[in-house]
C-alpha cells in the first residue's frame, strides 16, 4: 500500500470535513468504456447533442450524452451497498437511511458526501462533482437500433391462433463508446477519497432503471489534487478527439488510453491551478491496486468505513441540515 500510505500521510487530505469549502479538490480523470449495450436516455430516445468535434477539428458531429445523475447514482448505490453490508446503514433507528425519499438520514457517508434534499426540511450539497459526459465517436457509429418481440408467456408471438404484432424498436448504445469523465471531491479527507475512488472502481453498471443499464468499465487516466476546478468533460473529449484523429468505431481501449493520457497532460497544463500531488501511468496504478487491495481485506474495509462513518457524524453534527435554518437545495 505504499503510494496509498504515503498520499494519507503527505498532507492532501483535510482531518475533517469543512463546513465551508477550503478550495481543495481531489480528481479523478477517467474514460468510461461501455461493454454491452446501456441505455442512456430521457423519454425513450437516447441523449444526443450536436458540438465541435475536436478543439482543433471544427466540425459540428453528434455525439452521446451521458448526464450527471447517469453517473453519480450507480456510483452512490453502490457504496450505500457497501454501507448496508458492514452495518454503517442498517434499520436501527440512528442507522437508519432510505434513499431519495424523507427519511434520508442526513449523517451517513452517503448523504454527506453525494448530497440530498427533503423538502423543506433541509439539504446538504454534494461533495462529488460531476458534468454531463460525451462520447468520443459519433452518434451514428456509437449507436445500434434492436427490435424486440413483445412475446407470450410461452414464448412466442402466437397465441390462439393469432399472431400478435406488437413489436418496438429501440436504439442501444453499442460496446466500446468512450465517455471521457472527470469526477471531483471537493475538500477532501483520506476516508471520503478512499470511499468516493472505491465507488469508481466498483461500480460496472449504468444505465437508467434496472431493464436499461449495461457493462461499463471505469478506466482510470489520472488523479491530481489542486487547489482549483479544471477542464470540462467536453473540452477533455474534444482534446482526445484531437489525438487521436478521424478513427472508424470501434476504437481500441489501448490507443484511447494513451490519447485520454496525452490529452489530460495538454489541458492540465493550461490550468491555473497547482497539482501536487498528481498520479499518472505507474503511479497511478499502484495507487489504484492499493485502493483495490484495501477493499478486497474485509479488516480494513470495515476499519476505514467506521472512521469514514464517525467523521460523517461528526460533521452532521456540527454542521449537518438538522443544525441549519430555513431551506436549501441540493446539487444532487
Ligand atoms: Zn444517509
Amino acid at each position: 500500500m505504499a503510494n496509498l500510505n504515503e498520499l494519507e500521510k503527505n498532507g492532501a487530505f483535510l482531518d475533517a470535513i469543512p463546513q465551508v469549502p477550503q478550495g481543495r479538490y481531489a480528481h479523478f480523470v477517467l474514460v468510461r468504456e461501455t461493454e454491452s449495450f446501456p441505455l442512456f436516455q430521457t423519454d425513450g430516445t437516447l441523449n444526443v447533442i450536436r458540438v465541435r468535434a475536436g478543439q482543433k477539428d471544427d466540425k459540428a458531429i453528434s455525439r452521446l450524452v451521458m448526464f450527471k445523475r447517469k453517473q453519480s447514482s450507480p456510483e452512490r448505490l453502490t457504496g450505500r451497498e457497501l454501507l448496508r453490508a458492514f452495518g454503517v446503514i442498517a434499520d436501527d433507528a440512528d442507522k437508519k437511511c432510505e434513499y431519495n425519499s424523507e427519511d434520508f438520514c442526513k449523517h451517513c457517508p452517503d448523504c454527506i458526501h453525494y448530497g440530498y434534499a427533503i423538502g423543506d426540511q433541509g439539504a446538504e450539497k454534494s461533495k462529488v462533482l460531476t458534468d454531463s459526459a460525451f462520447s468520443i465517436t459519433p452518434y451514428e457509429d456509437s449507436h445500434k437500433a434492436f427490435s424486440f418481440n413483445a412475446l407470450y408467456e410461452h414464448g412466442t408471438m402466437t397465441q390462439k391462433g393469432e399472431t400478435r404484432s406488437s413489436f418496438g424498436e429501440q436504439d442501444h448504445i453499442v460496446p466500446q463508446v468512450f465517455f471521457p469523465a472527470v469526477e471531483t471531491l471537493r475538500d477532501p479527507t483520506y476516508e471520503g477519497f478512499v470511499y468516493v475512488l472505491g465507488n469508481l472502481l466498483r461500480t460496472n453498471r449504468y444505465g437508467a432503471q434496472e431493464t436499461r443499464t449495461g457493462k461499463v468499465q471505469n478506466h482510470l487516466v489520472a488523479i491530481c489534487f489542486t487547489n482549483g476546478e479544471i477542464f470540462s468533460n467536453l473540452r477533455y473529449t474534444q482534446a482526445l478527439h484531437d489525438v487521436l484523429g478521424e478513427q472508424a468505431a470501434p476504437l481500441n481501449p489501448d490507443t484511447v488510453l494513451e490519447a485520454a493520457a496525452s490529452a489530460y497532460r495538454t489541458l492540465i497544463a493550461q490550468e491555473p491551478v497547482s497539482r501536487t500531488p498528481e498520479y499518472l501511468g505507474n503511479d497511478l496504478a499502484q495507487l489504484a491496486a492499493d485502493v483495490t487491495a484495501l477493499y478486497q481485506s474485509e479488516e480494513k474495509t470495515r476499519a476505514f468505513l467506521t472512521a469514514l462513518d464517525t467523521k460523517t457524524r461528526k460533521y452532521a453534527g456540527d454542521f449537518g441540515a438538522s443544525k441549519k435554518k430555513g431551506k436549501g437545495k441540493s446539487e444532487n
